[in-house]
């Protein structure tokens, strides 16, 4: 593996953004900490701008509508196996990228993948969003090349100096002293044993864990300190951890939740194109069951007239395959989300690409970008109770009733944990 440093991250203290929220879950819209510091005077252009796009105008301003297909000179070639099928700016830089208005040759349309080491100096986040089930978070990498094209987690790209449409999905951030930062906080004498979620914005078991293993080496701090832990993922790579999972479910440590969107493979290729199929995915939850391993699903998101009628049967297969619930996420387009989204509709989708743009603001009382805490992701109106009353049912006709699951926090074998026995030790004495 190659470490790269782009011009400028070698240079800047990295530390996470401010908040982040769940692998489906919206981070707050604010710079990079140290993005003046990377860009004193705002124009500087992208450490790769260039190189990509030497041919661009720079400064054009940029519009909502500036990712739509062109209506100019020719078609755009559609790269496969990505979402986004696009660059977009980023807020915080001032050049703009303008490819609508070219036809890139094949060469220069697709774009391999980079991957940049970045140290950060903490790896916990607390997770301040009501709506998230958690407290904390780890993201060991930032980007994410499963690249669904709905991702939530793509604004929080534009922290790093990135854009959040190509650049989400082929410039991943990873961080390989993960591990240690995990220790070190366990080892905290403040640190009180509390389910931390692997992790809170991307995925950790995307393509790059196979080769890097710092989910996998998180895994076994947990183990070690026997702390509790919940895992998100949309791919089957966490059946390569399963020796740790079980010895995590030893103790009440560790949940599992597998997203499912689609059990459609056409639809699953081009809405999220490098995760494992739907299919792969509930073979991923069969396994987890089979060996006791608390596995839920969550359908992340729900998008109308994509996957909205596939509820029933999903749900089904997911109960049938050892599912302990399976929970409903409804779409919605945060920040520029609705640009690169409606851009990729219109290209996949040009007969219904209205409708589900449309139906998905309704189901946010016609903001597509609802950000309200507590309905953002539950939805509303016609449509979502709709959506609503078919999980019930399919709920009714398939899950068996299962205890509630709860983390273990009083194994943990922390600093914390040896200052509580001695106090309590004393206490007693
Ligand atoms: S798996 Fe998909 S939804 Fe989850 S972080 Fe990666 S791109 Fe986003």
């Amino acid at each position: 593996m190659k470490t790269i440093y782009p011009r400028s991250v070698k240079h800047i203290r990295v530390s996470e953004p401010a908040e982040e929220q769940g692998c489906h879950e919206q981070s707050s819209h604010e710079p990079h900490p140290n993005f003046n510091e990377r860009h004193p005077n705002s124009t500087e252009q992208h450490p790769n701008f260039n190189e990509r796009h030497p041919e661009f105008n720079e400064g054009r301003e940029g519009t909502r509508h500036s990712l739509k297909p062109s209506t100019g000179s020719g078609a755009r070639i559609y790269r496969k196996g990505r979402g986004a099928q696009s660059d977009i700016h980023n807020p915080f830089e001032k050049n703009r990228y303008v490819d609508w208005e070219i036809d890139l040759p094949k060469d220069q349309s697709e774009r391999k993948t980079q991957y940049i080491e970045v140290f950060p100096k903490s790896i916990v986040n607390k997770v301040e969003s009501p709506d998230v089930p958690s407290d904390y978070s780890i993201n060991p990498y930032q980007g994410c090349e499963h690249g669904c094209i709905y991702c939530y987690a793509r604004n929080s790209h534009t922290f790093w100096g990135y854009n959040m449409g190509l650049d989400f999905e082929s410039r991943i951030l990873y961080k390989s002293n993960a591990p240690e930062l995990l220790e070190k906080k366990l080892q905290s004498k403040n640190w009180v044993a509390n389910p931390i979620m692997l992790s809170g914005n991307t995925d950790p078991y995307q393509p790059l864990e196979y080769k890097l293993k710092i989910t996998r080496k998180l895994l076994e701090v947990f183990l070690e300190y026997k702390h509790p832990v919940s895992i998100i993922t949309k791919n089957s790579m966490i059946l390569r951890d399963l020796d740790i999972l079980k010895e995590l479910n030893k103790h009440r440590l560790v949940s599992v939740a597998v997203s499912i969107t689609t059990l459609n493979e056409k639809l699953r290729q081009v809405l999220e194109p490098k995760t494992a199929s739907g299919h792969a995915r509930i073979r991923t939850v069969k396994a987890l069951a089979a060996n006791h391993i608390p596995v839920s699903v969550m359908m992340a998101p729900i998008i109308p007239s994509l996957n909205s009628q596939e509820i029933i049967p999903l749900v089904k297969a997911a109960a049938e395959a050892g599912a302990r619930n399976v929970q409903p996420i409804i779409a919605r387009l945060n920040g520029q989300l609705l640009d690169i989204f409606e851009d990729w509709a219109y290209l996949n989708f040009p007969e219904r690409a209205k409708k589900i743009l449309k139906q998905i603001a309704e189901a946010h009382g016609g903001q597509a970008n609802d950000s309200r805490f507590g309905k953002r992701m539950r939805g509303e109106g016609q449509f979502v109770e709709h959506i609503h009353q078919q999980f019930k049912l399919a709920r009714r006709l398939y899950l068996k009733p299962h205890e509630k699951f709860e983390h273990n926090c009083s194994s943990f074998t922390g600093q914390s944990s040896h200052q509580l026995s001695l106090f309590t030790e004393r206490q007693i004495a």
